[in-house]
């Protein structure tokens, strides 16, 4: 029967960093539908397939609904709150007190609220003596973090959404905003400029298909073309000389190194006629505001960092940055990857913060009222870093919170295995399905998006709301009440008497915040964030205009000492793994389609999203490298490289490109095949490049 809701309830959606607002519709206080807000000045009235079936996925059969705990016969049982809590703090202080208290690591996401990463980050660090800890932004967002950071002396992704309306020139680097970030590219639709969208990227993508120029570089020849296109800006005297010398530092050394990426060199690298390389360069030159905008083709590589900050620099020398419609902006995967860039207390200190500066640890100590000696002087192992140290046996005990390495984490074919080492493994989340939640010793229920209150991070650093509109199943709770119970039962809770609630966390933020890029001291409280349609950081005095969308930069002030921005650059560097005689293909992966997220763990669940998405695995080929292998369109094909295969249906299309095949990251047997290969400076892995060989299955 329809049910006719009486009250309706606004929240951020739970995917992806776009941070669309959502209407949720109640009948006595719970969830009855959903409608994307009107309102919001995010999305507008719109809402991807994701965040429309929401609601649908939270009712699947395969919640985790009790904490489970295995026993010695190998067999998992359902146990209560105190005897899972209690087991895991015995077992975790008896590895640490064998091993030393480095011996055990956590895992946690950008999937969790801001305040739940918090808590995460200090109940681990803080209270039970952890050293390592790492997020699932490892494998979306580190390298533009890190980039940021370099350059501009802070993790800050400069721009607001109103620039993809505000622009004259688009450029997509590695990104696929059609389909990866559909509201955002609904904002570009918006664009009464009559922009240039140039998309520089291998392969056709839905984006591609729709710009005015693709640019189908030879993958990850893009830190080449970047060089290039300096070269040439400066060569033409394209270049704003005035806010390089006000702005900036390091110019004149950067100019000098892209002295020999000259055309004819950039054409034999990339794989471009010299024709179009000009062509590009002339579309972003005479255009006053140019944007650039990148996501996992850049990020996702063995020089994503170098890469992002070659965008970065053309953005610097043209003057394309702190003005409407301009920027180098990466855009986020996660619905609140930004909050844990901040806020995670993984690879930065609380408020982006450096673990290794004495005067941060003293502040966060001051501010938090614990021992400035609770706080490691390092920020620890980075993901792939501590399965490094799960295998060399120096790593013993993880806690892993709402991510599923086990399907996603490059090359993942031995991961099993490796997890299978440790004399602890902890899983915290939503459904007991996952690959990873079933080789946990103790299995810990989560309640979902919806089911619990807090604030995200958005892309364009707003602050947005989640809040509480469903009862979540059986006794799962709230990620941050499972923190609160596991630093009571490790016996660190009164380190935390303060963080009863979401909201008392919200508040330590602010005083976190305070004075730093990040300053939200002028945010009351969650309530002015839910009325003002979320917040943009920095928000250091209040709001005098609560609809305005803010860039950073307008006054050309960086947060290096010195006020000036960087020029950080490095010589390109080969592919880790090219295709050879026994492994021809260059295998390259991305998202698939707009209905489905990451592993499948939630948008697998619903019957319209599965409907929307393709039926079966499949795998993108050149119709002239299928007629040399025998395949006909729609053939099972196996699809090999050096560490093992996996099966998916030929779809025959010249917008992959010769000599490549693209597969989607969604599907369970692509990380079987990726290259585990990392950026040196973010330690991000670099999916979207392996040596593969394919025939007929
Ligand atoms: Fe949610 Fe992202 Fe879709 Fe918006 S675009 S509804 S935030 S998944």
């Amino acid at each position: 029967a329809r049910v006719s809701p009486d009250a309706t309830s606004s929240l951020v959606c739970g995917y992806c960093s776009t941070g669309c607002s959502l209407d949720v519709h109640l009948r006595g206080g719970l969830a009855v539908n959903l409608s994307p807000s009107a309102s919001y000045p995010v999305n507008r009235g719109m809402a991807c397939p994701k965040g429309w079936e929401a609601l649908a996925v939270l009712d699947a059969p395969d919640r985790a609904t009790i904490p489970l705990l295995r026993g010695s016969d190998g067999r998992r049982c359902p146990v209560d709150w105190p005897t899972a809590v209690g087991e895991m703090a015995r077992r975790v202080k008896a590895i640490q007190r064998a091993h030393g208290p480095e011996s055990v690591a956590f895992l946690g996401t950008g999937q969790i609220t801001t305040e739940e990463l918090a808590l995460l980050g200090s109940v681990a660090k803080f209270g039970m003596g952890m050293v390592h800890g790492d997020g699932n932004t490892r494998q979306c967002m580190a390298t533009a973090a890190v980039a940021y950071k370099q350059c501009f002396g802070f993790d800050a992704p400069p721009y607001s959404y109103r620039d993809l309306e505000e622009s004259d020139c688009l450029v997509f680097v590695g990104s696929n905003p059609c389909i990866a970030h559909p509201i955002l590219w609904e904002r570009v639709m918006r664009n009464r400029r009559d922009p240039d969208l140039i998309v520089i990227d291998p392969r056709r993508t839905e984006t591609a298909a729709q710009s005015n120029l693709h640019v189908p570089i030879r993958p990850k020849a893009d830190l080449d073309l970047l060089y290039g296109l300096a070269h040439l800006f400066i060569q033409e005297g394209s270049i704003d000389r005035t806010f390089i010398d006000a702005h900036t530092a390091g110019f004149d050394a950067f100019a000098a190194f892209v002295e020999r990426f000259t055309p004819p060199y950039v054409a034999g690298r990339t794989g471009l006629d010299i024709r179009k390389i000009l062509d590009l360069a002339d579309r972003i030159r005479r255009r006053d505001r140019v944007s650039f905008w990148w996501t996992m083709g850049v990020n996702q590589s063995h020089q994503g960092v170098r890469t992002a900050q070659a965008i970065i620099a053309l953005a610097l020398m043209t003057g394309n940055i702190g003005r409407p419609g301009t920027g180098a902006n990466s855009i986020t995967g996660q619905c609140n990857a930004m909050g844990s860039r901040l806020f995670s207390n993984t690879s930065s200190l609380l408020g982006g913060r450096d673990f290794s500066n004495r005067d941060h640890r003293a502040e966060v100590a001051r501010i938090l009222d614990i021992p400035e000696d609770r706080i490691p002087a390092h920020a620890g192992r980075t993901y792939d870093q501590i399965l490094d140290g799960i295998r060399n046996g120096s790593i013993r005990g993880l806690w892993v919170v709402a991510t599923n390495p086990a399907h996603s984490w490059i090359d993942r074919g031995g991961l099993a295995d490796v997890l299978g080492r440790l004399d602890l493994l902890v899983v915290q989340d939503i459904y007991h399905s996952t690959e990873t939640a079933g080789l946990a010793d103790i299995l810990l229920p989560a309640a979902a998006w919806g089911e619990k209150e807090g604030t995200f991070i958005n892309s364009e650093r707003r602050i947005g709301l989640l809040r509480k509109v469903r009862r979540a199943p059986g006794q799962a709770l709230a990620d941050f009440q499972i923190f609160r119970l596991v630093a009571e039962a490790y016996g660190c809770g009164p380190m935390f008497a303060g963080w009863r609630t979401p909201s008392d966390v919200f508040q330590l933020l602010k005083r976190l915040s305070a004075g730093r890029p990040c300053d939200i001291t002028g945010i009351a409280d969650e309530r002015m964030v839910g009325e003002a349609g979320g917040i943009q950081w920095p928000c250091p005095t209040g709001l005098d205009d609560p609809g305005a969308e803010r860039r950073l930069f307008a006054d050309g002030c960086f947060y290096h000492d010195d006020g000036h921005a960087r020029f950080v650059f490095g010589e390109p560097t080969a592919m880790p793994e090219e295709p050879d005689e026994s492994y021809p293909l260059l295998l390259i992966t991305g998202r698939g389609c707009a209905s489905q997220w990451h592993t499948l763990t939630r948008t697998g669940k619903s019957s319209i999203l599965r409907k929307l998405a393709p039926r079966e695995p499949h795998a993108e080929l050149h119709p002239d490298d299928a007629t040399d292998r025998g395949i006909a369109p729609g053939d099972w094909v196996e699809i090999a490289s050096r560490r093992g295969s996996t099966r998916a249906r030929a779809l025959l299309t010249q917008g992959v490109g010769r000599g490549r095949v693209f597969l989607p990251m969604h599907d369970a047997g692509t990380n079987l095949l990726t290259f585990p290969a990392f950026d040196p400076h973010s330690r991000q892995p670099a999916y979207k490049a392996a040596a593969v060989r394919i025939r007929p299955a």
